[in-house]
């Protein structure tokens, strides 16, 4: 199809920036980010630590660079690094991990990317003559290929705490905690403040071009500043994307709640047109099982695509993100399409 699907759900990462957030980045005050001399870019983290509750914040160029750092300063070669098997730092970032850290992942497959503190516990045990030093413990808040849930505070306290007694670092990959803080009504504090290292992504929800901050300690960011530098993540005038991502954090997060209705809004739909989706449905993501359309994903996603509604294909699932740039009316367009797609 050559002309842009009039429903595009294919993911989050799609928002372009507004008008304002533009004049935002035009506007911007910068200087020599390697240098600790940009003050837009000194803002945002400033802010970003506050708001994370805690002491100072690193401004990455990607979330995956966030995930990099963090886990290359939190643990050694050969340790271990414990995660839910379905979690970014998994699948989707290319062996960073090991190939950088040179550390194994240790994949618990908790149900909808949560794993139990029962599953975490053999875990951490220590490192012997024979396994692997258990260095850190990953948290995914929303958890993507989960269905974009949110970790219960309670559940998620128990964690970070039955880490911690082991002496276990703790690392949230909060590319959409803000999606977790207006669903749950758990402020962003909550969730950060108890952790070591905590890091949010400014261009999925939040819908800023370029971006992302690393929080924890002082003396973690110190030493994460060193690899940022090591891994090419320095950059120069950063104030111009810097400014795009305040502008996100001042202006776009209480708006998520209207992707989250549109998600449910979809949810709800769809299966009112037969489909079968998982639930519940917490924050902008719409996970759809298409077998009892006789269809795999991949031609299922190929079919709403044909009539213009574009959705992505994860393994034998599909799934449909709402963002800053889909419309409750563009929702009810997917609906009456998938209504068609039903047989
Ligand atoms: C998108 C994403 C990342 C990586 O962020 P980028 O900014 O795309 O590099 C990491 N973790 C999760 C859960 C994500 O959804």
């Amino acid at each position: 199809m050559s002309r842009a699907p009039a429903v595009d759900l294919y993911s989050d990462t799609l928002t372009r920036p507004t008008a304002a957030m533009r004049d935002a980045m035009a506007a911007a005050e910068v200087g020599d980010e390697q240098l600790g001399e940009d003050p837009s870019v000194n803002r945002l983290c400033a802010d970003v630590a506050a708001r994370l509750g805690q002491e100072a914040a690193l401004f990455l160029p990607t979330g995956t660079m966030c995930n990099l750092v963090a886990v290359a300063t939190l643990t050694r070669h050969g340790d271990a690094v414990i995660a839910d098997a379905m979690s970014h730092i998994a699948r989707s970032e290319a062996g960073g991990a090991a190939a950088v850290s040179g550390v194994m992942c240790d994949l618990l497959d908790g149900p909808r990317g949560q794993y139990t503190t029962e599953q975490l516990r053999p875990a951490l045990a220590p490192g012997t003559v024979h396994r692997p030093h258990p260095s850190l413990v990953c948290i995914e808040q929303t958890h993507n290929f989960g269905g974009g849930t949110v970790w219960d505070i309670d559940h998620y306290r128990a964690v970070v705490d039955l880490a911690h007694q082991s002496g276990v670092a703790v690392h949230v990959d909060g590319a959409r905690l803000y999606n977790a803080v207006v669903a749950s009504g758990v402020d962003a504090t909550e969730w950060g403040g108890i952790v070591d290292s905590v890091w949010i992504d400014f261009t999925k929800g939040l819908g800023a071009p370029i971006g992302a901050a690393l929080a924890g300690s002082a003396e973690f960011i110190q030493r994460a500043r060193v690899l940022k530098q090591r891994f090419g993540g320095a950059m120069r005038q950063a104030g111009v994307a810097a400014a795009g991502c305040s502008h996100a954090l001042d202006h776009h997060v209480d708006r998520l709640a209207d992707d989250h209705a549109n998600a449910a809004r979809l949810a709800d739909g769809l299966e009112a047109a037969g489909h079968v989706v998982q639930r519940p449905v917490e924050t902008n993501m719409v996970w759809i099982d298409p077998s009892p359309t006789g269809r795999g994903a991949a031609e299922l996603a190929g079919r709403f695509l044909e009539d213009g509604v574009r959705l992505s294909v994860v393994g034998e699932r599909l799934r449909a993100v709402t963002h800053l740039d889909v419309t409750a009316d563009q929702i009810d367009v997917a609906v009456s399409v998938a209504a068609g797609l039903r047989r």
